[in-house]
């Protein structure tokens, strides 16, 4: 008997000791523990394993919890050094981990990544409630605060204790114990539902395939899509047939083109629906439980609805000024949309059909009467349009405004083969940072485009931390024997997302937490915007449209179709826009926390502003993963808000030269570098001179 105790005992202490190595060995091994020891420190994609992330988030939040605990048990009295600075610089390696994490569980994800993510939200809020709702570190923020006009602070730090305050008080800091206790729960519900809303999304996206087996099916698709249909069909396992997918490059020209009414109905219906099958992967109860969650956080924190608590930290400030603004664009836009919508019945009519015009015929028939108003045509165009040379084309463009340089740089590591990096110089060859690029959609990447940080731009120690930065999109990629070939469209998306690259990679902030992209939501589209506004222009059009087999430029008379059919279909897609941007307004507005029919509301909702039946709301709240997986709630009329600002910003260099080094320079010092360390109408006034008006934006769109 006791032999056998002291043989357990010793296997016990055998077996903690060896899981205690295995622990130091793991320590070892996790690129997160120390330095990336890289070119640029850059995370190590060739060392970083699934197993990885869950410790280094565990080590990063005990960390940062060691950290606050030193300030809190400071005995020296609060200052902005010794809290403020201290707590802005308290998590580094959780920010580490994080700032990985994330780009991958959005741009190559797995069902691994994917668990863990479940396992980390939890963690991750707590972790965050645990440091607004520390009644020690919030005293001592509140005592600084309390003597910020004594302190001699630059605008910056200003900036920094403001925000930091108000942190505190919009997670709870004030609230008793038990509004606290509710808050928590409420957090951390909030953080699984909107992560199982985008799961759900990704795979009903993933689950979707329209097989075709008839030739006779593929009527009216360009050559170049029944290819790429035909490799998508060999890639899942229908050789010989012809895949479509919910993936835009796939779905969009097949909505376009094809003349198979039915087949457009199938493949349309499908992604309208994605979230709403009453399956697994139902999204609807999620999103009517957010929403009331929601609802409930921003009454005990003392507002009136979600949107009330989201639009103080805006430019728009509060919900009555976005549903003005709103308002004020939908009616000559809907006035619009509905005489196309005339137009299109009429070409219905024309071909000597009886049917009535649906939102799966829109795409269809808006192509056919583009060729037919302005001679032309999306296929015309793309073999112009070579991504390498839209992206080298954005390049320039940057390069002539603000003299930076980016060159490719083929010894970073990286996630995936199609992902490529770029090195960002000063004109005087000094280095800025550094540009990922992942241009084409696969199974493991949400759909959309967007912007991330590797890491941000910041100062410390007066030593400047180089920003790493992505764009991820989902473009048309190569197909046959041709390259990449993107539309016009996508042309917008690529500069678009190249300006959001611009204002991280231009940031000379202090703090991470102000810097680059850390400023309002309705502020942010700005520096992206505005790069649209050069990749339309016709004269750089000409430096990056070359076609792809002749090196031909475009000729002018192409990029005077363009130009001439830029006000084309301006009413459907301004509709659908702002039908999006209300819904989610109401989603938000709401005063109560009640979960709702989120069928009804949404018909409501549509109902309400007169939305017509032929054009479907840009997303529909099962798949609208903007506001209930984003971090676009009440904040999705944030698009065409900062149209305002990007519209009349652009006519500051139309007034002045396109390239206008002093206007280029004043909008780089006043608004790309700033990031959020001043009040956004500021840097704008002292960029322009004056507020925005909303005449160029109407102008734009047609709408005047
Ligand atoms: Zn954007």
């Amino acid at each position: 008997m006791k032999q056998t105790i002291l043989f357990l005992v010793s296997a016990g202490l055998l077996l903690l000791s060896s899981s205690n190595q295995a622990d130091k060995k793991a320590v070892e091994a996790n690129p997160f523990f120390s330095e990336f020891n890289t070119l640029f420190n850059v995370p190590p994609f060739d060392k970083i394993k699934e197993e990885h992330y869950l410790p280094a988030f565990k080590q990063g939040i005990k960390q940062q919890q060691k950290r606050i605990e030193a300030i809190v048990n400071n005995s020296d009295v609060p200052t902005f050094k010794n809290t403020i600075e201290a707590l802005e610089s308290s998590g580094a390696l959780l920010t580490k981990v994080r700032n990985v994490f994330n780009n991958m569980t959005s741009a190559h994800t797995n069902d691994e990544l994917q668990k863990i993510a479940k396992e980390v939200a939890p963690l991750l809020s707590k972790h965050n409630d645990d440091i607004k709702l520390n009644a020690g570190l919030f005293k001592r923020v509140k005592a600084v605060y309390g003597q910020k006009e004594k302190l001699e602070m630059s605008s910056e730090q200003n900036k920094l204790l403001e925000k930091t305050y108000k942190e505190f008080v919009r997670g709870g800091a004030n609230l008793s114990l038990e509004k606290q206790a509710r808050l928590r729960e409420i957090n951390e519900k909030l953080s699984l539902l909107s992560l199982k809303f985008g799961e759900n999304i990704l795979k009903e996206n993933n689950a979707f395939e329209m097989v075709i087996e008839k030739e006779e099916d593929l009527a009216g698709l360009p050559p170049s899509v029944i290819t790429g249909a035909s490799e998508a069909a060999k890639e899942r396992d229908h050789e010989g047939k012809w895949a479509f997918t919910l993936h835009k490059p796939s779905m969009i020209p097949f909505l376009q083109y094809s003349e198979k009414r039915e087949l457009r109905e199938k493949i349309f219906k499908a992604y309208i629906n994605r979230g709403n099958n009453n399956n697994e992967l139902d999204n609807k109860a999620i999103l009517s439980k957010i929403a009331a969650l929601r609802a409930e956080k921003a009454n005990l924190l003392g507002y009136r609805s979600h949107a009330e608590f989201v639009l103080e930290k805006n430019m728009a400030k509060e919900p009555d000024n976005v549903y003005k603004f709103l308002n004020q664009l939908w009616k000559p836009a809907l006035a619009r949309a509905k005489q196309e919508a005339r137009e299109l019945q009429a070409m219905i009519e024309k071909e000597g059909k009886d049917f009535k015009l649906e939102p799966w015929d829109w795409w269809y028939y808006a192509e056919k009467l583009k060729k037919l108003k302005y001679d032309l045509d999306d296929s015309l165009l793309r073999p112009y349009f070579r991504l390498e040379n839209v992206r080298d084309g954005a390049f320039a463009v940057a390069n002539r405004l603000y003299g930076i340089t980016l060159e490719e740089r083929t010894d970073i590591p990286k996630y995936h083969e199609d992902v490529k990096v770029f090195e960002v110089k000063e004109a005087d060859g000094s280095h800025i940072g550094l540009l990922y690029v992942d241009y084409f959609p696969r199974a493991s990447k949400r759909g959309g485009a967007w912007m991330n940080s590797y890491r941000k731009q910041s100062r410390r120690e007066g030593k400047t931390v180089h920003p790493v930065i992505s764009n991820v999109g989902n473009f048309s990629k190569p197909t046959g024997d041709k390259p990449a070939l993107l539309s016009f469209e996508e042309i917008l998306t690529l500069f678009h997302e190249f300006g959001h690259a611009l204002h991280g990679l231009l940031s000379n902030s202090t703090y991470e937490k102000l810097s680059g992209t850390s400023v309002a939501r309705d502020f942010v589209e700005l520096p992206s915007q505005i790069m649209e506004n050069w990749a339309s222009d016709p004269e750089v059009i000409k430096t990056y449209a070359k076609h792809y087999e002749t090196g031909e430029t475009i000729p002018q008379s192409l990029i005077d179709k363009i130009k001439k059919s830029s006000l084309f279909n301006q009413g459907f897609a301004t509709v659908e826009y702002l039908a999006a941007s209300f819904l989610d307004m109401d989603w938000h507005t709401l005063t109560e926390a009640k979960e709702l029919n989120v069928e009804k509301f949404e018909t409501d909702s549509l109902n309400r502003i007169g939305l017509i039946p032929e054009i479907v709301v840009r997303y529909k709240s099962p798949y609208f993963r903007h506001i209930f997986s984003g971090g676009y709630s009440s904040g999705y009329y944030s698009y065409i808000w900062a149209e305002v600002l990007d519209a009349d910003a652009f006519e500051a260099f139309k007034e002045t030269g396109l390239f206008d080094q002093k206007t280029a320079l004043a909008f780089r010092k006043n608004i790309l570098e700033k990031g959020g360390t001043e009040e956004p109408m500021a840097l704008y006034k002292r960029f322009r001179g004056a507020e925005p008006k909303i005449d160029a934006l109407l102008k734009r769109r047609g709408l005047n």
